[in-house]
């Protein structure tokens, strides 16, 4: 049975006093994160509102390495308030069948326009939704021919093809799952957030965790690895809830766990409006659960990879982690620089080098642009990056993000700038942060995120977006 633990058993990272637990709590009341982007990209989606039409989208591609391929498949079974993806709720299988035709149309379009020679080689490919394995046995094999009709896949180790998995019995079955590894599927994620009753009803899930570990144990005798996905500050969980989850999905030995904090935000996502706003633990108490659950998973002989994976000394990422060989894009963390994504379905977006472009969010609309021949690209929601916002990405998604340190000597000498006085508004702001204990200045070339700063990782990264902070000035 699990008890509920005394106030000194709670206080994180060596504080040993009230006093200490008392300045986490401001510290967590002045830098709440619920309002800070997660950084997948830099700018963030919603600051791209330049015009990457249709007629860019050849003309930016670079065949240089073979692309990041991802699939958008938007349709889920039931619609979880919580969820902020792009997404359409559908009990019947069969909406599916328009959208894998539509989608092979798309994948032939695409890789003709770019250059199929560009396609031969793959090593990366995620499905992702949406839930891709709400797809019957007989969609998945469609979507895959076409896909070989015009993808090659890389032989070999390097070679990871993932997708996303709905955690229950009846939407993955084994003969869907050995059809996946048979095709060449390697990789999948369980979005298992919480086992906790209260907090699944809350967010309208419903995960079985003796079904969870069937499935988990079946995947990795098939030879997946297995990642699972949690997540904290739902309604109604706290921190026992959270350490029971961790607790159980330790237990069951998947290679990676990513803990995702909740972010709350009715007016965007209309569904989150089923969620009371006072069942939603307040900003310490996430504090408090996520630095639990990090001590849970180091007993579990878990290692922190970036500010909220956990993996195993055996997952490719401990051994990149620890040789400051991680990166950070729309995928969260990966070992892969990847340059070049290139997105299929509705919604999914594309990255070359320096532009981003966005699939048409409304399955119909998407659809249409693709029946009449045209790439279903949104024309004025992408971006073309400056020099300004390449800098800013590297300091965002790798010096803050990835390595918790910003070398102002090597982005000097990199962007042919003095960082002192390009940043001096941002240095400013990190002085105060500085007096707040979270981070530290080791030399003048140094800007080091710690221990505490960690915990608001998003805050520091956010005070390098020039887009939030000109419209807070504008203000
Ligand atoms: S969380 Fe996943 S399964 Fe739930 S509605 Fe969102 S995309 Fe669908």
């Amino acid at each position: 049975m699990q008890t509920v633990k005394s106030t000194e058993e709670l206080l994180p990272y060596a504080l040993d006093s009230q006093a200490e637990l008392l300045a986490l709590e401001r510290l967590s009341r002045k830098y709440d994160e619920n309002n800070i982007p997660l950084y997948l990209s830099y700018p963030t989606s919603s600051w791209w509102k330049s015009s990457t039409g249709p007629e860019m989208f050849a003309e930016k591609f670079c065949g240089d390495t073979p692309p990041f391929l991802y699939f958008h498949f938007p349709y889920c079974k039931k619609g979880c308030y919580y969820c902020m993806c792009y997404k359409s709720v559908s009990n019947n299988t069969a909406a599916n069948d328009d959208y894998v035709q539509t989608l092979s149309r798309e994948i032939s379009t695409k890789v003709k326009m770019l250059g199929p020679e560009y396609f031969n080689n793959i090593r990366q490919m995620h499905w992702g939704g949406g839930t891709p394995t709400f797809l019957t046995c007989r969609q998945i094999d469609t979507v895959f021919n076409t896909m070989q009709k015009h993808i090659g896949f890389a032989a070999g180790d390097g070679t990871t093809l993932s997708l996303e998995g709905y955690p229950d019995e009846t939407v993955i079955t084994q003969e869907k799952l050995r059809l996946l590894r048979d095709i060449g599927f390697n990789e999948i994620s369980f979005g298992v957030q919480d086992f906790d009753p209260r907090v699944q009803s809350a967010i309208n899930r419903n995960h079985d965790s003796k079904a969870v570990r069937a499935l988990i144990e079946t995947a990795k005798s098939m030879g997946f690895s297995v990642n699972v996905d949690l997540c904290y500050g739902l309604p109604f969980q706290g921190i026992n809830e959270l350490k029971k989850t961790v607790g159980e999905i330790t237990s069951m030995a998947p290679d990676r766990v990513a803990m995702f904090t909740y972010v709350h935000h009715p007016l965007i996502f209309p569904m989150q409006r089923a969620i009371p706003a006072s069942s939603i633990p307040n900003s310490f108490l996430r504090v408090l659960m996520a630095n639990d659950a990090e001590r849970d998973f180091s007993d579990s002989g878990y290692y922190k990879v970036g500010y909220d994976h956990f993996v195993r000394s055996s997952h490719p990422l401990y051994k990149a982690d620890r040789s400051g060989g991680i990166v950070r894009d729309f995928m969260g963390y990966s070992i892969e620089d990847r340059k070049q994504f290139v997105g299929f379905g509705s919604s999914a977006i594309s990255f070359f080098g320096d532009s981003f472009f966005h699939n048409k969010t409304s399955i119909a609309d998407y659809s249409q642009d693709v029946a009449s021949g045209k790439l279903p690209v949104i024309e004025k929601m992408g971006h073309t990056l400056s020099r300004d916002d390449v800098l800013r990405n590297e300091i965002i998604q790798q010096h803050v993000m990835c390595d918790f340190n910003i070398d102002k000597k090597a982005l000097s000498r990199k962007y042919g700038i003095s960082f002192d006085i390009y940043f001096q508004p941002e240095i400013d702001i990190l002085a105060a942060y500085h007096r707040d204990g979270l981070v530290d200045f080791p030399d003048s070339h140094t800007i080091r995120i710690n221990e505490t700063g960690e915990k608001f990782i998003r805050h520091i990264a956010y005070v390098f977006d020039r887009y939030y902070h000109s419209k807070r000035k504008a203000a």
